[in-house]
């Protein structure tokens, strides 16, 4: 399957394997990150990975915007903290490396990004659940930075292994 890097022009000097940025960071009041965040300058395009069918689309943290969209064997994966491309609508269907949104401001000095985030796909319901800490999340939250390791040695080339450490 073909999987592309959802957003060509991150800054690799901050990997999404390091706090703040990394699956599993802190938070405050208990919370945990539920994603990796990949700094990108503001307004920079974001690609679908793989291609998938959007199953939800709508507001998201701090003023932004979130796309999730299943994948079929890759699971459901929530871009978040973005402006929605126009024209895409619940249940669209995109394909690999089509752009789906922006990366959008949070503000107060926060750098821009894409918060992403990956599902199993396993359960049903909102991606966000408040009942369920640290991370908030639905059940079948898995941790994505696999799948970053994976698509960053494409992105990148040779290297991939000194970002990805
Ligand atoms: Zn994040």
């Amino acid at each position: 399957m073909k999987k592309v890097w959802p957003v060509p022009q991150w800054q690799s000097q901050f990997s999404y394997k390091q706090h703040p940025r990394s699956f599993g960071s802190k938070r405050s009041q208990g919370r945990t990150h539920a994603g990796c965040d990949l700094y990108a300058p503001l307004g920079s395009e974001v690609l679908a990975i793989s291609a998938g069918r959007v199953v939800s689309a709508g507001k998201f943290y701090m003023g932004t915007f979130e796309v999730s969209i299943d994948h079929g064997a890759l699971g459901v994966v929530r871009y978040g903290e973005i402006a929605v491309a126009p024209g895409l609508d619940l249940k669209s269907n995109v394909e690999a490396g089509q752009v789906i949104g922006y990366v959008a401001s949070l503000g107060r000095g926060i750098p821009p990004m894409l918060h992403i985030e990956q599902f199993k796909g396993s359960k049903v319901g909102p991606l966000t659940d408040r009942s369920n800490p640290p991370y908030l999340r639905r059940a079948d939250l898995m941790d994505i930075t696999p799948l970053l390791d994976e698509m960053v040695c494409t992105h990148l080339g040779g290297l991939c292994k000194a970002v990805a450490a």
